[in-house]
């Protein structure tokens, strides 16, 4: 089982191109939708292998598609069941241990259910009255609400920095991170004093179960599950990808208009009100200079944009600031990142959320891939979430820093 009740799926095989040639063949199977194929990782260029998790009943058939043009390939994961197997026995066992009744005695070190997460975020707000509140800017598909966690000193209408994890619900290292970054600010605040002078200025606002229908079936019925949850009309396939459903470059190149795709843009642009909800939000506040949108799993620091080779106008800026970012996560444990343009690192994506903020005039608008670069993809090790985070809230800090200092 995958999860609660879903097909048996062992295999994450990593695929690698010797040229171009190859990488187009590989990139065919991006529309062999009858394997139903998962990739974790899709086509990039040569240098950057390819994951993707096959179901039992496609593994042959793949496998023989391969070896006939001579693509080379290894099972990265074999055991990807006593993977999820271990992860969902470290988190019952945790659930066993008494619910934490403050945000100091909330266990970081693992993962946790959106109903823990949210009761988290309301024992922060309590216990942090006048630097925390929260926001609901909407309601999901399903009806749960969408809360932000505002950070702010005062002021009205300060200038902001939004932060968002769990966009993509099976990146689960993501939600896990965001709710660290919410401790860190409120226990660093007055202590530390680079987020001292950002608070005293500027308005943090954080989202980090960005979305909670998926998340929550990725704890109940399909740990893989990516997509939001609303039903697609004449389709049996549920979910749009809300990291293509934005209108900047819609239904371009690097999304897919087949409702059964896990990059499936949506009917229409800002079609999930998952996705809507931050757009009216960012418009209606008009006073946004950072935003940060954090993803997982590559290792990787990106700027716009994804939908066009054009480079966007402050790209030596953004590129530069990237580069500082990356520099001070590495400081912390070696941890190795790329950065630059989305469609110059990873590929063509259109309709992404930080080209859309971008072309708001969101200046210092950025995209995180967290941890790791494969060896356990989106079943990350709970062990390393607090080392994620920690290396993570580096690089935030030197990109609000820099927001900070360049917003009069
Ligand atoms: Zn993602």
């Amino acid at each position: 089982k995958l999860g609660k009740s879903y097909f048996v799926s062992l295999f994450v095989l990593r695929i690698v191109a010797k040229d171009e040639t190859q990488l187009s063949l590989i990139k065919n199977l991006e529309d062999m939708v009858e394997f139903e194929l998962d990739f974790w990782r899709g086509v990039t260029d040569v240098a950057t292998p390819v994951d993707v998790r096959v179901p039992f009943h496609s593994l042959q058939s793949v496998k023989i598609h391969l070896e006939s043009q001579d693509i080379e390939y290894v099972i990265m994961i074999e055991d990807l069941q006593v993977m999820l197997d271990e992860e969902q026995q470290e988190m019952e066992s945790a659930a066993r241990i008494a619910e934490p009744r403050n945000t100091d005695s909330f266990d970081f070190s693992r993962y946790h259910t959106i109903s823990e997460i949210y009761s988290f975020q309301d024992m922060l707000v309590a216990e942090n009255p006048n630097l925390v509140s929260k926001i609901v800017i909407g309601q999901s598909y399903e009806g749960r609400p969408l809360n932000v966690l505002k950070f702010s000193t005062g002021g009205t209408n300060r200038p902001a920095i939004w932060l968002d994890t769990g966009i993509h619900s099976r990146e689960w290292v993501t939600q896990a991170s965001g709710t660290w970054f919410a401790k860190k600010i409120v226990t660093d605040y007055g202590r530390d004093p680079a987020i001292t002078a950002i608070l005293n200025k500027m308005d943090i606002f954080l989202e980090i179960v960005t979305n909670p229908d998926g998340y929550y079936y990725t704890h109940n019925s399909n740990r893989m599950w990516r997509k939001t949850r609303k039903p697609n009309s004449g389709s049996n396939c549920v979910g749009v990808d809300p990291n293509r459903n934005w209108d900047a470059g819609f239904g371009g190149a690097g999304a897919s208009n087949n409702p059964c795709s896990e990059t499936y843009h949506g009917p229409r642009a800002h079609s999930e009100s998952e996705v809507k909800s931050i757009v009216d939000f960012v418009k209606s506040h008009g006073n946004f200079k950072a935003f940060v949108s954090i993803h997982s799993y590559s290792q990787m620091l990106l700027y716009p944009y994804g939908y066009t080779r054009t480079p966007c106008k402050d790209q030596t800026e953004l590129h530069n600031l990237a580069k500082k970012a990356i520099t001070d996560l590495a400081s912390l444990y070696s941890t190795s990142y790329r950065y630059g343009s989305i469609i110059n690192t990873i590929y063509q994506a259109s309709g992404g959320t930080i080209d859309w903020t971008y072309n708001q005039g969101i200046k210092y608008s950025y995209t995180f891939e967290l941890r790791d670069t494969g060896r356990y993809g989106f079943i990350l090790p709970a062990n390393q979430i607090i080392p994620t985070a920690r290396e993570t809230w580096l690089a935030l800090m030197a990109i609000m820093d820099h927001t900070s200092k360049n917003t009069y």
